[in-house]
């Protein structure tokens, strides 16, 4: 059995998998006799401009019917690449000055059988400048009896001049499917069999490129029995993708120990940390599909984080390319761990609780979330996250504003100035959130704090480094598929449920727990104000969003 994709090679144009905005004019023109004289193909490798060009070759002198019908003794002998009116060059190796000269001789001789003269030059920006400028006299004047065609994997390269000259066709990728499909058809007429993901995961490998999935196709039809996935992944020394799937999830979940003997199992039986990684990419891309609806297999995170997810481990593979060892590895993968919570998230660790550590550092924190140069301000930050997680949704709102500080046993809240209001519902919560604060931090007492600037010496800030909020939107926020409700707040009534502070806008404080209790402000009306205000609208949609009185 000769290669596969020689073997398979379409002998017609319904034969070419995909490329329909480039099959269907070409074929047009060859029922209509208006082909043109020089033709660009370019694309990726292995999707079809080679074919495609031998079609054209094969329909200029085709004897059949539908041209080109593949049998009849033109069809033939060019397939066979024993035309003698057709001429394939590649470009890359017959670059010299005797082989354009030997070129532009054979453009001027008549075809011997065909009516026309095909010159097919693979890798044509590879052809060097006297080769260009020989052909350029040529294409400005070509002789009738000549059809050019160019295939390049890089147009961009090819000369103004000769890009003016040719009807150019973008060749694209092939989808999965499409090849997954051509490789069925193959496995059927040999008689074999094989598995629906086992056919879809070659074509996935071969990114696009119909001869690269046949190539590799037959490298695995040297296996015995249908073709499973399974038997695919052990040829090809990718790592299981179950094995993946349960490492991405358990990181996903900040499952620390069970993703990191997962990922030592896998080192273990010798699969490199890049495709380690690699093969990690692609559960997240997939889980990433599923979490827009486009099928798969779900994961335990909103789009958001799986997208997170999926850049911090692109460049992690570039570091991994120097360094490739267990340490780098594990390294990638604890990378992951605290992603900003976005979509359906897990619910947040306690962070009292010790979970066992990743690496086996006998003197740092207990605390799985921490990054190894865990400090004494990094625990603080720390801490802080995972107390305002634990509050509701409408104390954290309050409570956030606050910088914390420890001094001895007190964990004092300082609210700056502008936020007098949030600072008043913390204290007015104290017996909420001291034994909270008690649990989480190991203080005793708990103080509130409202700094003000005029008061210049009335409580210096302490030697404690305050801690910036955390920036992140809380983890009650909606699930992404479905559209937030509007929220619309009436504030005419004779008592606000809020206290503005002066200097503070109340309808930002409204959009702000609007959004923490998974809601969208779309306008406020606001009481018969004494002059007109901005407009409050968050979407652009609600006109100058103040209901008329
Ligand atoms: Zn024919």
């Amino acid at each position: 059995m000769g290669a596969l994709y020689r073997t398979f090679r379409p002998l017609t144009f319904q034969e070419v998998v995909g490329q329909e905005h480039v099959k269907e004019p070409l074929l047009r023109a060859i029922r209509e006799g208006r082909l043109a004289q020089a033709y660009l193909f370019s694309g990726p490798r292995g999707v079809g401009k080679t074919t495609t060009a031998r079609l054209l070759a094969m329909a200029v002198g085709c004897q059949g019917q539908e041209r080109p019908c593949g049998v009849c003794p033109h069809c033939q002998a060019v397939q066979k690449g024993a035309h003698p009116d057709v001429v394939e060059i590649d470009a890359a190796s017959n670059n010299s000055v005797e082989d354009v000269r030997e070129l532009r001789e054979r453009i001027l001789l008549a075809p011997l059988t065909a009516p026309k003269k095909v010159f097919i030059l693979d890798e044509a920006h590879m052809l060097s400048k006297s080769a260009f400028n020989a052909l350029l006299k040529t294409l400005e004047e070509p002789p009738p009896h000549v059809l050019f065609v160019f295939a390049t994997t890089e147009p961009e390269r090819m000369p103004p001049t000769i890009l003016s000259r040719v009807q150019h066709y973008r060749f694209r990728r092939l989808r999965e499917e499409e090849i997954a499909l051509k490789l069925r058809r193959i496995l059927e007429e040999m008689g074999r069999e094989a598995e629906e993901e086992a056919l879809l995961l070659i074509a996935r490998l071969s990114d696009g490129a119909m001869r690269d999935a046949e190539s590799l196709l037959e490298r695995l039809l040297l296996l015995e029995g249908p073709l499973t996935r399974t038997q695919v992944e052990a040829a090809l020394g990718l790592p299981p993708k179950e094995a993946l799937a349960r490492l991405a999830e358990a990181l996903l979940l900040g499952k620390v120990p069970e993703a990191l003997k997962e990922a030592r199992r896998l080192y273990g039986l010798g699969f490199a940390p890049r495709s380690l990684v690699g093969g990690l990419m692609e559960v997240l891309r997939e889980g990433l599909y599923a979490a827009y609806g486009l099928g798969g297999a779900r994961l335990p995170a909103g789009p958001e984080e799986l997208l997170q997810a999926l850049t911090r481990l692109d460049e992690a593979l570039e570091r991994l390319s120097r360094r490739s060892d267990l340490l780098a590895l594990e390294a990638a993968l604890l990378n992951l761990l605290n992603l900003a919570p976005t979509g359906p998230a897990p619910p947040p660790e306690p962070a009292s609780a010790s979970g066992p550590v990743p690496e086996p550092d006998p003197h740092a924190p207990a605390r799985p979330k921490a990054p190894p140069e865990a400090g004494e301000t990094q625990d603080l930050a720390e801490g802080w996250r995972a107390f305002l997680e634990a509050l509701k949704p409408t104390l954290r709102a309050f409570v956030r504003e606050a910088r914390p500080h420890l001094e001895g046993k007190t964990l004092i809240l300082r609210f700056p100035e502008s936020k007098a209001f949030h600072h008043k519902k913390a204290e007015e919560q104290k017996a909420h959130l001291l034994p909270l604060a008690r649990a989480q931090f190991g203080v005793e007492e708990l103080a509130f704090v409202l700094e003000k600037k005029s008061l210049s010496g009335a409580s210096p800030p302490p030697p404690t480094r305050p801690v910036p909020p955390r920036e992140a939107s809380p983890p009650v926020a909606a699930p992404p598929p479905e559209p937030e409700p509007p929220l619309v707040v009436d504030l005419e009534g004779e008592d606000p449920p809020w206290e503005a502070e002066e200097g503070e806008d109340p309808s930002e404080e409204l959009r702000r727990l609007a959004r923490l209790l998974g809601g969208r402000l779309l306008w406020v009306r606001k009481p018969k104000a004494p002059e007109a205000e901005e407009p409050v609208s968050e979407d652009g949609i609600g006109g100058n969003g103040i209901m008329p009185p």
